[in-house]
């Protein structure tokens, strides 16, 4: 756990806070950042060692509690999305499990977007309901609906924009009013957007979590997960979760992600205006039924999309003309787009969520969420795009 306490970039802009803070330099005067592989620290007496666990000593006792590089890492995140503190976990659905267990307790409920990533809907509903929490699920652009989802113990509200996978936008502001009108907390999930198109807690959400597997490296090599937000929850409770149970981002790991950061900006700007240029594209395409990316007029809260956030980011979804048999054979007929769930790696990707990542939903909830059979998603990576877009155009042509 880390404060966001470098005032040394307190003035500066994101990019520059994305290169710089929390650096911490050894007296060996090393220009990066270097990595601090140990499981345990030492003590210069046994009055020492007794101080530091106790408390009354700041410092190093253990990896699971406490490393410099993960410091580093949560210094440097916690700056750019403007929070009081930050907790690095070993994956994503960690910052999101410690997240629950470290704010809420049995009898409590939560609201929560309908389409949100599928690991973590199968951890709300086939872990957390073993230990007394209960959900609503809504569709999470209509406020009406996260409006009337209140209950009495409704202590935590939980959204993904933009959606997985169609891109639905919505409005962190007033979901954040609604939240605290009922005195409970808004978790954002921001691994879309990351800090450089959308920072969530400046526009009143309390807690942010991410997967750095995504963007935040960038590069698909490590996992790793992050929850931001104010010293009380997540300084104490979300923390205090996690040095119990342990997981905790690895050195290493936070190594490769810290230095992920210092090129996020650049790279979240080029995947956007990569992926505008491809939406656009498509949206000319004659067997392109519908195209979803927020930074299209066509899109339904692109007015939103707009003002809440920079840029819309690398993931579009989009209908082919026909049914699943089409939608197959486009991405059968990719050569560069790699066939995989995973997003914001600087490789494209390509996949057909009714079979992959909605696979285990009933048709009709996949007709609920608009995640049909003819629907495509590709995450835009740092090829040309003029090469992505003949890769694409092979399958297309032949419908
Ligand atoms: C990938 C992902 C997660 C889970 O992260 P892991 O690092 O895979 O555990 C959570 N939320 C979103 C939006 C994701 O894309």
């Amino acid at each position: 756990m880390q404060d966001n306490d470098d005032e040394r970039f307190s003035g500066s802009k994101l990019a520059t806070r994305a290169v710089r803070a929390g650096q911490v330099r050894t007296t060996e005067g090393e220009h990066a950042e270097p990595i601090f592989l140990t499981s345990s620290y030492v003590f210069n007496s046994a009055a020492d060692a007794a101080a530091r666990f106790s408390g009354e000593q700041a410092g190093n006792i253990y990896t699971r509690f406490t490393n410099p590089t993960v410091r580093t890492f949560e210094e440097r995140l916690a700056a750019m999305e403007e929070g009081e503190c930050c907790v690095a976990t070993a994956t994503g659905m960690s910052a999101i499990l410690a997240c629950c267990m470290g704010l809420l307790a049995a009898g409590d409920h939560v609201v929560a977007g309908r389409d949100l990533f599928g690991s973590t809907i199968i951890l709300f509903n086939n872990i957390l309901t073993k230990f007394g929490l209960t959900f609503t699920y809504v569709d999470s652009a209509d406020l009406t609906q996260w409006e009337d989802a209140i209950q009495a113990n409704t202590k935590m509200l939980f959204l993904e924009t933009p959606s997985n996978p169609l891109c639905n936008v919505s409005d962190i502001r007033a979901v954040a009013k609604i939240a605290h009108d009922n005195s409970a907390l808004l978790v954002v999930d921001n691994t879309y957007c990351t800090p450089v198109l959308q920072q969530p807690l400046k526009l009143g959400a309390d807690v942010v979590v991410h997967s750095s597997t995504k963007y935040i490296d960038g590069q698909g090599r490590t996992m790793g997960g992050a929850v931001v937000g104010d010293k009380k929850h997540v300084g104490e409770d979300v923390f205090g979760f996690l040095r119990s149970a342990g997981p905790s981002l690895s050195p290493f790991n936070a190594w490769v992600q810290l230095k992920g950061l210092e090129t996020l900006s650049i790279r979240m700007k080029a995947h956007s205006q990569y992926a505008l240029e491809m939406a656009g594209w498509l949206e000319t395409h004659p067997s392109v039924e519908r195209v979803y990316y927020p930074d299209l007029p066509s899109h339904p809260q692109h007015d939103l999309a707009q003002h809440q956030q920079n840029s819309a980011g690398g993931v579009i979804a989009f209908l082919v003309q026909g049914g699943q048999d089409q939608a197959w054979s486009v991405i059968d007929s990719t050569e560069l787009f790699s066939i995989t769930a995973n997003l914001g790696d600087a490789k494209s990707t390509i996949t057909h969520p009714a079979t992959t990542t909605h696979g285990r939903l009933t048709v009709e909830q996949r007709e609920e969420m608009g995640v049909l059979d003819n629907l495509l998603r590709i995450s835009i990576g740092l090829e040309d795009v003029d090469d992505l877009k003949k890769d694409l155009q092979r399958g297309l042509d032949r419908i």
